[in-house]
């Protein structure tokens, strides 16, 4: 028996790194799945090939997680195809690091409109439904540099940062109608968005990170399965950080 039997879930970015991961894991509860990617057709499609089956439904959307309209005709295609949809996972984010006394309006733009505005897209359109059947789980993937800040990163830590405000301000929009609404905040996680990093910035981090080690995209879907199962049904409003204790 797994703790996610017979839920839905609606994953952002599930093509790659932890995203993927949230896809494998949340099977393995026995979820079925639809997630999203934006470009990475091949490796969504390949996903959704090796983890569909009879009884749990796995598939890959194409969809702009930046995109209102987008998150509107995606949540009405999963609603027709699924059923429902009991667990939101805002997850699909990117990174354009710069100073600020370098960086352009494109790289604030697309690092707030991905990160940041696509969880209102999601979140709006997929709540509806959650609203009518008075339950529902809504996590956002932020980070701990939007608590910390991180020099080269303020459109990242700026955008990862106004995630916990919505979502402390939606548990409580929404907590009376039986939804919740939590963070994750991943530390170091080992994705293609950390292998760019060059080798100082890690050991940097590591020196910070009292378990001496860089975490998985298990360990943050892991976590996720806590949020999305009923085991913290009593649980709303909160960040909670998968950093291996990182301090920075
Ligand atoms: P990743 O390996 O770069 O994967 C990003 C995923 O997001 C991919 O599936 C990508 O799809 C998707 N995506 C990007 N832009 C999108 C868009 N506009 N619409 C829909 N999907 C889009 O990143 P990751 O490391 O797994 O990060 C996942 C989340 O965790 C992000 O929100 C990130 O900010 C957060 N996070 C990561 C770390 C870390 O150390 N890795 C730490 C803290 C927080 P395509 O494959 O099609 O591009």
């Amino acid at each position: 028996m797994g703790l996610l039997d017979g839920k839905v879930a609606l994953i952002t970015g599930g093509s790659r790194g932890i995203g993927k991961s949230m896809v494998e894991v949340f099977v393995e509860q026995g979820a079925s799945v639809a997630f999203t990617y934006r470009s990475s057709a091949e490796e969504a499609l390949a996903i959704a090939d090796g983890l569909n089956s009879d009884s749990q439904k796995v598939k890959a959307y194409q969809s702009d997680a930046a995109s209102f309209e987008a998150a509107e005709s995606l949540t009405k295609e999963i609603l027709a195809e699924f059923g429902k949809i009991d667990v939101l996972i805002n997850n699909a984010g990117i990174t354009k690091d710069n100073l600020l006394l370098r960086m352009n309006e494109d790289q604030w733009d697309a690092v707030i409109n991905v990160n940041l505005k696509s969880v209102f897209n999601l979140s709006k359109h997929v709540m509806r439904s959650m609203l009518k059947a008075r339950s529902g789980s809504i996590i956002h993937v932020s980070s701990v540099v939007g608590v910390f800040g991180n020099a080269g990163q303020a459109n990242y830590a700026a955008s990862k940062a106004g995630v916990i405000g919505f979502s402390k301000s939606l548990a409580k929009e929404i907590g009376s109608r039986g939804i919740r609404s939590n963070v994750i905040a991943p530390g170091f996680i080992e994705t293609d968005m950390t292998h760019v990093l060059d080798e100082k910035t890690k050991e940097t981090f590591m020196a910070n990170i009292p378990l001496k080690q860089l975490g998985t995209g298990k360990d943050v879907a892991d976590t996720a399965v806590f949020l999305a199962s009923d085991m913290s049904k009593y649980v709303t409003g909160q960040v909670l950080s998968v950093c291996g204790g990182l301090n920075m």
